[in-house]
């Protein structure tokens, strides 16, 4: 055929903490229609999370193709999408793939897998299932995931490929998809793949799942060695996706789902790797340092420390404004702090209002109590401004065009806090640098992220060097603080009596 394969590209991405308010139209920060999915994944720093650029990019490289772009929406973790907002986007989808009936050969779609709507549990496997329903079954579907995916079986049914990150913090997105396109040529080539799912009554607590060390790097790298050991020939793509416990739904838990050709040596893999999460289950435990004692390792360290506000990481749908503490750091008179970063538009407006230089009363959550976010004030300088728009420079955000909205570095007596107007983890050091910070002179710098902070800071803060602090809110890995709906009971590590089988 000339000009190669036509391929439909299309994508929905967001990690919905069932317990956060409702995600809207506007949260969507990343959409992108028709050419423009193509224009932006061929961009010096796409908009897009790197899977999109990657499939796109290893496309190009590989051989002629002719894309087919509908509509890629991606956001960042929030509450439930509402109902008629996804409504809309699966309207564009279908009005897309049926335009596209018949006139295929292969489709991509970028999906999280930890999505939830107002209405629905699954709508990933919702819009998987449109893909099929509008091209039928023959038609190869290759999807990808954030390893924070709660897999369903409508997600392991409906695609012909599953492939799922590998690295927490997520580095390997742009591998991913390059991943996915070579898959999907060799599904095209004709080749037909088995997929092997295993799921287990394990919700770990997200800061129990590094890939650098621990239980859960112990079984990628397991799955990973096997399949090389196997030969694409027999396994095509092992992925073990850990799941996201503040999804809430019928099917989170621990999954394993086993990709490729041979059906035997997918199930048997499946197996091995099931059995080796199991055996591991006791490891998966939150270790995290209390307020009062993150506070004096603040004022008495003798090395420079990072601390992590895991429970209000806006990576998983925290609101990233919570004060406990920023609000006990500053009674505590820690010195050479800096806070990164805080969800605040009206603090960040008046601080643009004001000026650098102007010194005035802070007032943080201004608005009112809302959940765990809370009302503070302290005297502060303005002590330096920016528009927020910068490109990541290190972890996940690494070339990745970012808009933090208008944002303010406020002096509130020895710490800096760095205000922004957009919700967004702190992940990068450029979002503390570009306002003037010097990150390597301070005693302390607090951050509100889980996890992927650590792909970012890792230049200044070494894992001994990181503290875990025990504080309220929506990402607290502390699960049974949680008023549980949905998830399977019981489940580790929440109930005493989880049972599972292999086989
Ligand atoms: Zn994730």
């Amino acid at each position: 055929m000339t000009g190669g394969p036509r391929i439909a590209l299309l994508g929905f991405s967001i990690e919905c903490n069932r317990f956060a308010p409702p995600a809207g139209a506007e949260d969507f920060r990343v959409r992108l229609e028709g050419e423009a999915i193509l224009a932006d994944a061929r961009a010096r720093a796409p908009k897009a999370l790197a899977e999109m650029p990657g499939f796109v990019q290893a496309m190009d490289k590989a051989a002629p193709w002719q894309p087919r772009p509908i509509l890629l929406a991606m956001a960042e973790p929030n509450g439930p999408v509402e109902q008629d907002v996804f409504d809309a986007m699966m309207a564009s989808w279908r009005a897309g793939l049926e335009a596209l009936r018949g006139a295929v050969e292969g489709v991509y779609c970028v999906l999280h897998g930890a999505a939830l709507t107002t209405g629905l549990d699954d709508p990933e496997g919702a819009l998987q299932g449109l893909i099929r329903e509008v091209l039928g079954p023959d038609v190869p579907l290759v999807c990808s995931y954030d390893l924070h995916a709660n897999v369903s079986d409508a997600m392991v049914r409906d695609c012909d490929a599953f492939v799922g990150y590998r690295t927490n913090p997520h580095l390997d997105m742009r591998e991913r998809g390059m991943e996915a396109a070579a898959l999907l040529r060799r599904l095209m080539a004709g080749e037909r793949f088995h997929r092997a799912f295993r799921r287990l009554p394990i919700v770990a607590p997200s800061v129990s799942l590094l890939t650098s060390e621990g239980p859960y790097a112990e079984i990628i790298n397991l799955g990973q060695a096997r399949a090389t050991v196997l030969s694409q020939r027999k396994v095509a793509n092992v992925s073990v996706m850990a799941g996201f416990a503040y999804g809430d739904t019928p099917f989170n838990g621990f999954a394993i789902i086993v990709t490729g050709p041979d059906k035997d040596a997918c199930e048997a893999l499946a197996d091995e790797l099931a059995k080796a999460a199991w055996d591991r289950r006791e490891r998966f435990i939150a270790k995290l340092t209390s307020l009062r004692e993150a506070v004096e390792r603040a004022q008495t360290s003798e090395v420079p420390l990072c601390f992590a506000d895991v429970a209000d990481n806006p990576g998983g749908g925290g609101r990233g404004n919570t004060m406990y503490i920023l609000e006990a750091f500053h009674k505590a008179g820690v010195q050479d702090a800096v806070f990164g970063i805080i969800h605040d538009p009206e603090l960040a407006a008046e601080a643009h209002a004001l000026g650098k230089g102007a010194a005035f009363t802070a007032r943080f959550n201004r608005g009112g109590a809302q959940g765990f976010s809370k009302p503070f004030t302290a005297p502060a300088v303005v002590q330096a401004l920016s528009d927020g728009k910068i490109t990541g420079r290190r972890g996940i955000f690494a070339n990745t065009a970012i808009d933090l909205g208008p944002t303010a570095a406020l002096r509130l007596g020895g710490i800096v806090v760095v205000v922004v107007s957009r919700r967004t983890q702190c992940a990068d050091p450029v979002f503390l640098e570009h306002l003037g910070i010097d990150i390597s002179a301070a005693r302390a710098v607090v951050v509100k992220s889980r996890g992927h902070f650590r792909g970012g800071f890792d230049e200044f803060f070494s894992a001994p060097r990181i503290i875990e602090v025990d504080v309220p809110g929506l990402t607290s890995p502390v699960l049974d603080r949680f008023e549980w709906k949905r998830l399977p009971r019981p489940v580790v590590p929440l109930d005493a009596g989880a049972v599972w089988q292999a086989g």
